[in-house]
């Protein structure tokens, strides 16, 4: 039997057409409710975009929404529905040790992927991960990952082998580190397998991890994802360049902080080294500088996010992917991958990444609430906001 079909004209129409962007929103909301009892989204405008941006929707630039199909409930729901909008995060899950001038740690749970796993997880849900770990990795902390809505079909746990480890020291200005020791361990001899589960991804992130292995995923998604970026680091440029370039030609947007930038394009000028980097492959490129924000360009286009002037900043580990998590976060919640839209996700990276550093390891983003969430937003948008007379 042919599936029940919900004509969104008529529902749109019970509501009148003619609608403010505001109450737009709403109605849009409302038609959630009501037709498919998707999850709650938030009131923010990012959710507004999200829907107007629905390729089953018209969205001509006025006030006015037309919904240009009659769907069936199957469709609407598999369109709604975020386990069909899903987000698949490679990268290391690790131990490291960290010393900052203001605290040294043990061995502490770390890993590019871990970092973007709680971060993303505040935007978006299920995040699908693929990792490797050994059996020293503890269950305890696998089970605080599942929690938080991360699935782990993808992590492959080698009983008798060690977890990759780093360990870097931080200089006075927290804003540069030497790393110490690399281990690999597991990383070593690591082939992911993308399970059957992850075919539906739409969001690929490649979080710092072997070049090979994050082709390897690319290559093994049957469909192409609609938007995949990858952060790296200066260690894969040393140990596997040729790997890495080649990995760029497949990705849409690359993640690295300044000095990488230059020394990937091997010029100083960062508005150079994006120009080159921009040849390379990625059509967007986002140029991390720390506590002095970040910068997206793409085209001609240049974007300044400043990062939050904070009073203490502990331990900078993982500020790089905890940013990743919570721009491909939203980006992958709002399904809008416009320059406009990925203005906002940076904001969104930089005020998850402003958390991470208030202590050490992961222990902030664990504990963090989407009320501080929010309010650290308010806190971006009176930073950057301010009225200038032109005279
Ligand atoms: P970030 O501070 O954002 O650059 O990331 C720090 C995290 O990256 C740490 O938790 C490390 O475990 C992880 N990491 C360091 N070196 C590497 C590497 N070569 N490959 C993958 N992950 C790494």
């Amino acid at each position: 039997m042919a599936a029940p079909v919900v004509s969104l004209t008529s529902t749109i129409s019970f509501h009148g057409l003619k609608l403010l962007c505001h109450k737009k929103y709403q109605v849009l909301y409302r038609f959630q409710k009501e037709i498919v009892s998707v999850n709650q989204h938030s009131q923010a405008s990012s959710s507004f975009r999200l829907l107007s941006k629905n390729p089953l929707v018209s969205h001509p630039d006025s006030d006015i929404v037309r919904f240009s199909a009659a769907l069936s409930v199957e469709q609407v729901k598999k369109y709604l529905n975020p386990s069909f909008m899903s987000l698949v995060v490679v990268g290391s899950m690790a131990f490291d040790a960290i010393e900052t001038p203001f605290g040294k740690s043990d061995k502490i749970i770390g890993g590019a992927a871990t970092y973007i796993a709680y971060s993303a997880s505040n935007f978006t849900k299920p995040i699908k991960q693929i990792s490797v770990v050994g059996g020293d990795f503890p269950q305890s902390e696998l089970d605080a990952l599942t929690a938080r809505g991360v699935q782990l079909e993808g992590v492959q746990i080698k009983k008798d082998e060690k977890s990759f480890f780093w360990s870097g020291r931080y200089h006075m200005d927290m804003n540069t580190r030497d790393t110490l020791e690399t281990q690999l361990n597991v990383l070593e001899n690591f082939s992911p397998v993308v399970p059957e589960s992850y075919q539906d991804c739409e969001f690929l992130m490649l979080g710092n991890l072997v070049p090979a292995v994050q082709r390897s995923v690319i290559q093994q998604m049957k469909k192409r994802p609609k938007l995949i970026v990858m952060d790296t680091m200066n260690f894969w440029m040393e140990i596997a360049l040729a790997d890495l370039k080649d990995v760029l030609t497949m990705v849409d947007v690359l993640m690295v902080n300044d000095s990488e930038a230059r020394e990937l394009s091997h010029e100083y000028s960062l508005v150079k080294a994006a120009n080159k980097i921009l040849t390379m492959g990625p059509k967007y490129l986002i140029i991390k500088k720390g506590e002095h924000g970040a910068l997206l360009f793409h085209d001609n286009h240049v974007f300044f996010a400043p990062a939050l002037p904070l009073e203490d900043v502990f331990d900078p580990t993982g500020a790089g992917d905890t940013f990743a998590g919570g721009f491909i976060g939203h980006l992958a919640k709002t399904k809008d991958i416009s320059f406009d839209n990925m203005k906002t996700a940076i904001i969104m990276g930089s005020a998850m990444a402003s958390f991470c550093v208030e202590k050490f390891g992961t222990q902030r983003l664990i504990e963090i609430t989407r009320k501080e969430i929010d309010e650290r937003l308010g806190e971006f948008v009176e930073l950057v906001n301010f009225d200038i007379d032109l005279v």
